[in-house]
């Protein structure tokens, strides 16, 4: 089972997963193209023809094919772990959003106002000098407050004072936090007209619990070097006996990571949807003092919890009472050092690059401090940047023009939902009930976040952080009781992805992917839905998916399919799972068709609906020929060119455990399932990607 999300590409989605503010320094990388060394767009206004490789048969690698060329004429930024079109939207993006933040640095705008609050963190981020002089000196008043604690109470309520708004367990699909536990604020799955706050894992500094588990000498290696950077971290601050320290503190993660449920586990919801009262905890899980906890968390006055997952609130909660106070306190040191380390000097940025973009992600270069200082102020003001994005880049024309490509593809589907042979009609019916109430969010909200209660310091880069996630922190648990707000959105619209909210059963698809080269103006509309139409089918296809099975119109968890319905789309699933699991980029790796099952479902089904949308846009015509294409070689070959991605091999390899896509090469073979490809390009049996025709899943 998975859930979902963030769709799709991946060099975005992944890694945002992987520690918020540590991982701005090592997140993928908005590169500006620069001669030689980048990759280039396809040609504008149409399928990229030079990137082909005319010696692969389309039949026997259609990624290759389709990209070939392309492939051998581009390197990897040596500041990314990947590139490809991705990298180019968002190198697009963040270029634009960049000289929007500069513009509202130099407006000299009034104090308290958006532009200044923009203009303000990302000048305090940028000037380094400030930030050199000050040393470790920021760093000062929480580690005084760490020293201070001198009992178990003491302990918990500098535990809750680290909850943050960080995880997200179904829309988003973040399942890390660097602090021991996050909390998710969203509708309640039983009764969707409530919010409810979820509690999550954390504490682990490294991606997941198979990083601490797994036996393998790869991952043994990763571990050394982990507990390296621990000390190296620790003696940058002027922490004393570090190389003791940090044993003490990755053991300590190795008992947390033995205690956190699998991300295959924590994609299952109905494995996640554990209600608890306030009193439970102390039950349940005894050893955190969970009252003082609460209180900490401004949680106080909060009954109603649910428990994502409950084997690993017990067991951390069970270890903060049996692993001595000593070594708590200098984990909570190194955590705070960790999560500051992108807003400190020079020497901190450079050791946390050497680890996670180095070590973990195999990236050979920083990115530059204007691309990090971007990111910065999108974490801290995104909605606010949003805003100033779309009213210079989002013309009406364009969101209008995805407005119809949506509409269309949700045609197309209730069209396949009707001609389905095995399903039964109220299980039909109740589909298309759900297609009638999707709310599909395109470029931007409806309504814009109000930002008047952060304050921004200019000069104060780390302050400005940490106050950014605590008004994030505190937006949220002002949710708690107050009615449900579908339209409220969980990207940035200057974000390269799109996401399905299954609980709110709508849609989010920001300006940032709606731009060329996925959706362009200028060339045939075919195109645009062998591009973006493919990832907007693939979002739409979620609310129908192995999850989106389990959520009714409203979203509630109840499903709402027949039990042989349900059998019938199982066994397909089970044929996708097979199919996905037969991919191997590693002698010793192949992807995993379980974990990737729900992503893999979306891509198949939404291929389809966005192939039955361009043919009902034309109204039953054939596609004009164009660039000495068919209209159907148009679709897929835009299709396949979407997903052309280098990557490095740490990347992939990290990607394969975490990620619940799967890798780009593979998402580009998708469509061996789909009848129409076969015709187009005259792919025969034998052939090494070809599928007898039983064997080609369709599961909508
Ligand atoms: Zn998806």
């Amino acid at each position: 089972m998975s859930f979902r999300r963030p769709t799709v590409m991946p060099a975005v989605a992944t890694l945002a997963a992987v520690a918020t503010l540590a991982s701005l320094a090592c997140a993928p990388a908005p590169k500006v193209a620069s001669a030689g060394t980048t990759a280039s767009a396809p040609a504008a206004g149409g399928i990229d023809l030079a990137g082909i490789d005319r010696s692969v048969a389309p039949g026997d690698d259609f990624f290759a094919y389709a990209n070939g060329a392309w492939l051998g004429k581009n390197e990897i930024p040596p500041d990314r772990s990947s590139y490809g079109v991705s990298g180019v939207l968002v190198d697009l993006t963040a270029r634009r959003t960049a000289d929007l933040i500069t513009d509202a640095a130099k407006a000299n705008a009034p104090a308290g106002s958006l532009a200044r609050k923009i203009g303000d963190t990302y000048a305090s981020f940028m000037d380094e000098a400030a930030i050199e002089a000050k040393g470790a000196e920021p760093l000062r008043p929480a580690l005084e407050k760490i020293a201070a604690i001198a009992d178990a109470p003491g302990l918990a309520r500098a535990l809750g004072g680290t909850l943050r708004a960080d995880v997200d367990a179904l829309n988003s699909t973040n399942f890390y936090t660097s602090n021991l536990f996050g909390l998710w604020v969203a509708q309640d799955l039983n009764d969707p007209t409530r919010y409810s706050p979820f509690l999550l894992q954390g504490g682990l500094g490294l991606p997941n619990r198979d990083y601490y588990l797994d036996a393998s000498p790869r991952m043994a290696d990763i571990r050394t070097r982990y507990v390296g950077h621990i000390t190296s971290v620790l003696k940058l601050a002027g922490i004393a006996d570090a190389d003791a320290k940090a044993v003490r503190i990755f053991e300590l993660e190795r008992r947390i990571a033995g205690a956190h449920a699998s991300r295959l586990e924590s994609e299952d919801v109905l494995k996640g949807n554990n209600h608890w009262v306030r009193s439970d905890f102390t039950g349940r899980a005894p050893g955190l003092d969970w009252q003082v906890f609460f209180a900490a968390a401004g949680l106080d006055r909060q009954n109603d919890f649910i428990v994502w997952q409950p084997g690993a609130v017990t067991g951390i909660s069970a270890l903060v009472k049996d692993q001595p106070l000593g070594t708590w306190k200098e984990y909570l040191t190194f955590r705070t050092i960790e999560k500051a380390s992108t807003f400190l000097p020079k020497a901190f940025v450079d050791e946390q690059f050497a680890f996670f973009g180095k070590v973990l992600s195999g990236t050979p270069q920083l990115r530059d401090r204007w691309k990090r200082g971007v990111d910065v102020v999108d974490a801290a003001l995104g909605e606010a940047v949003g805003k100033l994005y779309v009213e210079r880049h989002f013309p009406p024309s364009e969101k209008a023009r995805a407005e119809e490509m949506v509409r269309n593809e949700l045609a197309a589907f209730g069209g396949r939902i009707d001609r389905l042979d095995w399903m039964a009609p109220e299980t039909k019916a109740k589909a298309k009930a759900k297609v009638a109430v999707l709310k599909v969010g395109v470029g931007y909200p409806d309504r814009w976040r109000d930002y008047s209660a952060l304050e921004v310091v200019k000069g104060d880069a780390l302050g400005n952080a940490q106050r950014s996630s605590l008004f994030e922190y505190r937006r949220n648990l002002g949710k708690l009781g107050q009615p449900v707000d579908r339209g409220e959105w969980v990207m940035n619209p200057q974000l390269v992805n799109a996401v399905n909210l299954p609980a709110m059963n709508a849609l989010n698809f920001p300006a940032a992917f709606l731009q060329p080269p996925v959706f362009d103006p200028t060339r045939p509309a075919v195109m645009d839905y062998g591009a973006i139409g493919a990832i907007i089918g693939h979002e739409i296809c979620h609310s129908f998916d192995d999850q989106g099975a389990l959520f009714d119109a409203k979203g509630r968890l109840d499903n709402w399919w027949t039990k042989e319905d349900f059998a019938h789309f199982s066994a397909s699933s089970e044929q996708l799972i097979k199919q996905y699991d037969g991919y191997r980029p590693f002698p010793d790796a192949a992807v995993n068709g379980r974990l990737t099952v729900s992503e893999n479902i979306a891509d198949v089904a939404g291929l389809a609906a966005a192939y039955d949308a361009y043919r009902l846009s034309l109204g039953g015509k054939e596609a004009p020929a164009f660039q000495g294409l068919t209209g159907d070689q148009q679709f897929f070959l835009s299709f396949a060119q979407t997903w052309r991605q280098k990557i490095r091999e740490a990347a992939l390899r990290q990607r394969i455990l975490t990620d619940s896509h799967a890798p780009a090469e593979y998402r580009a073979d998708t469509v061996r399932n789909l009848d129409a490809w076969y015709t187009a390009f005259a792919v025969k049996p034998g052939q090494k990607l070809y599928l007898a025709p039983k064997d080609r899943v369709r599961v909508w």
